[in-house]
């Protein structure tokens, strides 16, 4: 039984769906006006986790996550750029899908875009006017948060703190607001809004932030959903107002676990440019890290748990990738006379299970792969794994990779040309033309891979 921590509840919790076999989360996207940092990926490779291991468990499970596209900071974007708002967050989220694919993070069922949704969140808003939990002033309309009594029960604050983080965040434009703690459904057009607003009936503007995720979550998830996931940074307000304008609409739960990942530190520090510890995903590419060795890196931290990211951390990320990678390989060359490798297999499946079963704790996961492997190596040193036997170890290991999605590394897949030559020098090494066998060995190694010569033929590893 996979138990969750809900951050609404602050503990751990059997997980049920609302409707069994079926599981429906909705997790919050990029605002798409810039490449997203390695701390935004951790997220979203948390979100992956859960994701495939509901699967894993046989679920059904239906995802939404939404693209911000319309805020200040897409509209700042677009203007300094001198385009077009959809052209500049269309670039940007093509990059985001590029860097989803580079991470092996499966593809949600729905990724809506905020400027695709303005007339579900108008009747929205409309709605809460009509309720009374909305009032307009200045062009705006804001959520009343008064008339929501149980505002702040995600987040646990104080009203003291409640006051002094929204305070915090109040806009110039925003003084019409009745208290400091209601925040903007819809923003009346300024200045600096350009060319971006929609015509409606509570004038001319644009919506807030917080309203996509609550109109987008509806729409394509229903009320309530089941699980809610996101980083700890959007806890308050984001989420908090989530529910505010969500249940004071519905008069219903909008959300049954909320999980929460926590921050990315570099170098035990907050990212930040000015600190030159800021690294987007496109970085690291670029210094040479290996795509499957980021993702091992920033999922191997437990969720829950803050995550110190330093380069020699992504350097052991990387060698553990190897480890299993080769592992894979090297089971295929096995020659021993075997045992059965039913009760390993077996016994690993379940420590894996019960680690992951438990808040997704990837530490018990990972440990019960690694012990596995290294079983599995000892019996092959000692001649006692059979060919027959190798199959179901790499069933295995393909078992838990639905989960992790390490093992078939973009990486490392070798392009035809190299596949070419190592069969020329196949070819080659049968005729015993050993001088043309060894000069495509160089040409190979030319191109970054290193061929390894077993009894059952060669393979390629890349440099
Ligand atoms: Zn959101």
């Amino acid at each position: 039984m996979l138990r969750l921590y809900n951050t609404l509840t602050r503990a751990k919790e059997e997980f049920q769906p609302v409707h069994p076999g079926e599981v429906r989360i909705y997790t919050c996207g990029p605002t798409v006006y810039d490449y997203a940092h390695i701390g935004n990926f951790r997220a979203f490779v948390f979100a992956d986790i859960l994701r495939r291991y509901l699967i894993y468990k046989g679920y059904r499970v239906t995802q939404v996550m939404n693209l911000t596209d319309i805020d200040d900071k897409t509209i700042r974007g677009a203007r300094q750029a001198n385009t077009s708002l959809s052209d500049y967050v269309k670039f940007y989220s093509t990059a985001f899908f590029e860097d989803l694919q580079t991470l092996n993070i499966e593809r949600a069922e729905h990724y809506p875009a905020a400027t695709e949704h303005i007339p579900e969140m108008v009747a929205l808003i409309q709605r809460l006017l009509e309720r009374g939990y909305a009032y307009q002033a200045g062009g705006s309309v804001y959520f009343k948060v008064d008339a929501f009594p149980e505002y702040g029960k995600l987040s646990y604050l104080e009203e003291r703190q409640l006051q002094a983080g929204a305070s915090g965040r109040v806009d110039a434009d925003e003084y019409e607001k009745e208290d400091v703690r209601d925040f903007a459904l819809w923003k009346g057009w300024t200045e600096e809004d350009g060319d971006v607003y929609w015509e409606t009936e509570f004038g001319k503007g644009r919506p807030g932030w917080h309203l996509e995720c609550s109109a987008m979550s509806m729409k394509y998830l229903g009320t309530p959903i089941d699980i809610h996931a996101g980083g700890i940074d959007l806890v308050f307000p984001h989420h908090e107002n989530e529910i505010a304008q969500s249940e004071a609409a519905m008069g219903q739960r909008f959300v049954r676990y909320w999980v929460h990942c926590q921050h990315l530190l570099v170098n035990n520090q907050k990212m930040s440019k000015s600190l030159g510890n800021f690294y987007t995903l496109r970085d690291l590419l670029k210094q040479g890290h290996k795509a499957r060795a980021i993702r091992y890196s920033l999922l191997s931290t437990h969720y829950r748990q803050a995550q110190n990211f330093t380069l020699d951390g992504l350097a052991s990320a990387e060698a553990a990738v190897q480890r299993l990678q080769d592992f894979m390989a090297n089971v295929q060359t096995a020659e021993g006379t075997g045992t059965s490798v039913e009760g390993l297999s077996k016994r690993a499946t379940q420590q894996f299970e019960e680690g992951m079963d438990d808040d997704l704790n990837i530490s018990l996961g990972l440990a019960a792969i690694f012990e596995f492997v290294r079983d599995v190596n000892r019996l092959m040193a000692d001649g006692r794994l059979s060919r027959d036997n190798a199959p179901r170890v790499m069933a295995t290991m393909r078992q838990f990779d639905r989960v992790l999605g390490l093992l078939d590394d973009a990486d490392t897949a070798p392009d035809a040309d190299v596949e070419r030559l190592v069969q020329a020098r196949e070819q080659a090494r049968k005729r015993r033309d050993f001088a043309t066998a060894d000069r495509l060995r160089a040409e190979i190694t030319a191109l970054g891979y290193v061929i390894e010569d077993t009894p059952r033929g060669s393979r390629l590893k890349r440099l």
